[in-house]
């Protein structure tokens, strides 16, 4: 499913600027539900944000005015000058004319501060976002996104639910994900076809579980849910046998979906063990 427009035609925000779809640009526009959602970020005099595809500022513009720094990564070249007309007057500011799937996140740490990570995050890249986010969790103290709904269920699913998948198993490995609230197409301009939610997600430190070889770890995650009606024996044939399940306990006639993240990483650690 996707954040498409609800019509086919061109639509403009109020300042003229014509949204485009390719980069999911469906602009919030109820002062409610923006401040709902800086409550929930809860900024403070002290802290360092970084705001992902920040469009025409209807989030940036009450964070900037409350942190010690709030970077913003915008793709949209039509955007950058407009931001910095309406924001550049603020010492917190930084703009970055960038592509959030490739950007280092880890060059904007100062001070060995943590940042805190927000956005109301184009939908059709919110997966591979995410994934490209694992890898500096290092350098986050936490995330607070509005992605679609469906997606938002998926990331805080728990085993059994039918959500529950690769997505949930990675992210919930390292991160503690909540869903904070349900926010309506109406919302938007131009309304996207689905609901959206706000998730916030703290990287769990320490984490609780730790796999010993993490590549393996996410290969066999991955490999887990490949046909996602099928066993763990089926789905990890010439990964694990009989003999392997029975050492870690768990029951290879269940699906990937019936297992808890703790159960992963003991398959994981086994298998980089007889790896060996
Ligand atoms: N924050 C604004 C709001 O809430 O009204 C805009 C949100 S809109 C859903 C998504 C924003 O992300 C757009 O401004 C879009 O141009 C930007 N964007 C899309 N893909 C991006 C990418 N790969 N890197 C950085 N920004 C991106």
């Amino acid at each position: 499913m996707s954040r498409a427009n609800t019509h086919g035609k061109p639509s403009y925000s109020a300042s003229g600027h014509q949204h485009k779809k390719q980069f999911g640009q469906n602009f919030l526009n109820n002062d409610g539900i923006i401040r709902q959602i800086v409550n929930a970020i809860h900024p403070q005099p002290d802290q360092h944000l970084v705001e992902i595809g920040p469009g025409e500022a209807a989030l940036t513009t009450p964070l900037v005015q409350q942190v010690k720094r709030l970077d913003i990564i915008e793709i949209d070249r039509d955007l950058h000058q407009p931001l910095r007309n309406k924001l550049g007057h603020y010492p917190a500011f930084a703009l970055h004319q960038a592509d959030a799937l490739s950007f280092d996140y880890a060059q904007l740490v100062t001070d060995n501060q943590p940042l805190r990570l927000v956005g109301n995050l184009p939908y059709n890249i919110s997966s591979p976002l995410i994934f490209h986010l694992l890898n500096y969790l290092d350098s986050i103290a936490d995330m607070h996104f509005m992605l679609q709904k469906e997606v938002v269920e998926r990331l805080t699913a728990t085993p059994g639910h039918k959500a529950f998948g690769r997505l949930s198993v990675m992210v919930q490995y390292y991160c503690e994900a909540e869903l904070l609230f349900i926010v309506g197409p109406q919302h938007f301009d131009p309304p996207p076809k689905v609901d959206s939610a706000i998730v916030r997600l703290t990287p769990r430190r320490p984490l609780p579980y730790q796999a010993t070889h993490l590549a393996d770890f996410a290969a066999l995650v991955k490999q887990s849910f490949a046909m996602k009606r099928k066993t763990l024996r089926n789905n990890l044939k010439g990964w694990l046998d009989d003999a392997d399940y029975a050492a870690c306990d768990i029951d290879p006639s269940l699906r990937a979906e019936a297992l808890a993240v703790a159960d992963f990483v003991t398959l994981a650690n086994h298998y980089t063990q007889k790896q060996k």
